[in-house]
């Protein structure tokens, strides 16, 4: 199994208060899978996406990638996990404004080990004619395409989305969710990406229901 979590369990204290962000989950995500995490917002998808990218570690319960168990894993490890495995999409899309298309994706692809080429990531996601132009000169859907450019250029095993069509229309969060069907596909990406919005698990492999934790 490529990422196996076993038993996950997140609790945030606020003061005399304690939050279950996630109860006892067990949840896999196997090799060029794409999954769907379904659920009400506060059910914890976003905490079992960051769990799974390394970006917090369980209360309880352990998550291991290839065997090597993230859970007890120094920070040091987990941002080189990060670095070599994992590329992100958030809802918001934080590129650089100064910056064109293509300087965003190249300044990923500059740090890589084996990055594409700029352009190609930007024509995975149907960009090839907007290398060019800036954020601010692009739709909203546009902008969250490059950013799923800059999030795929290292080639990253696992591609984790948080919803990346949360402030999109309808019709523009197609052409983004085509975008990462198209990466899955082509480049073997296993893919996971949270959403409450449940019409985006037709085009899974595989949808996940959180409730509460
Ligand atoms: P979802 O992604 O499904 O909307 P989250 O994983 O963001 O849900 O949150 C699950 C629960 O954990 C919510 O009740 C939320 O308020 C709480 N939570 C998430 N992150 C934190 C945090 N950093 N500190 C305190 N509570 C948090």
């Amino acid at each position: 199994m490529l990422l196996a979590g076993r038993a996950l369990s997140k609790r945030y204290r606020m003061g005399d208060v304690e939050v279950v962000a996630l109860r006892d989950v067990d949840f896999d995500l196997a090799e060029r899978e794409l999954v769907v995490l379904l659920g009400p917002s506060g059910s914890g998808k976003s905490t079992l996406l960051n769990l799974l990218g390394g970006l917090d570690k369980p209360t309880s319960g352990t998550i291991t990638y290839r065997g090597q168990d993230l859970s007890r894993a120094d920070e040091a490890t987990l941002t080189r996990y990060r670095r070599e495995h994992v590329g992100f999409v958030f809802q918001f899309y934080n590129l650089i404004p100064s910056l064109t298309a293509r300087e965003n994706v190249a300044l990923v692809s500059d740090i890589a080990d084996k990055p594409m080429k700029a352009e190609d990531a930007l024509a995975l996601v149907g960009l090839e004619e907007r290398l060019d132009h800036f954020p601010s000169q692009l739709s909203g859907g546009q902008q969250q395409r490059i950013a799923i450019a800059r999030a795929v250029v290292k080639r990253p095993e696992i591609l984790l989305c948080d919803e990346p069509t949360g402030a999109l229309d309808a019709a523009t969060g197609h052409l983004v969710l085509d975008a990462i069907v198209r990466v899955q596909r082509e480049l073997g990406t296993t893919v996971a990406i949270v959403t409450h919005n449940a019409p985006i698990a037709q085009m899974a492999h595989r949808a996940v229901s959180l409730r509460d934790g």
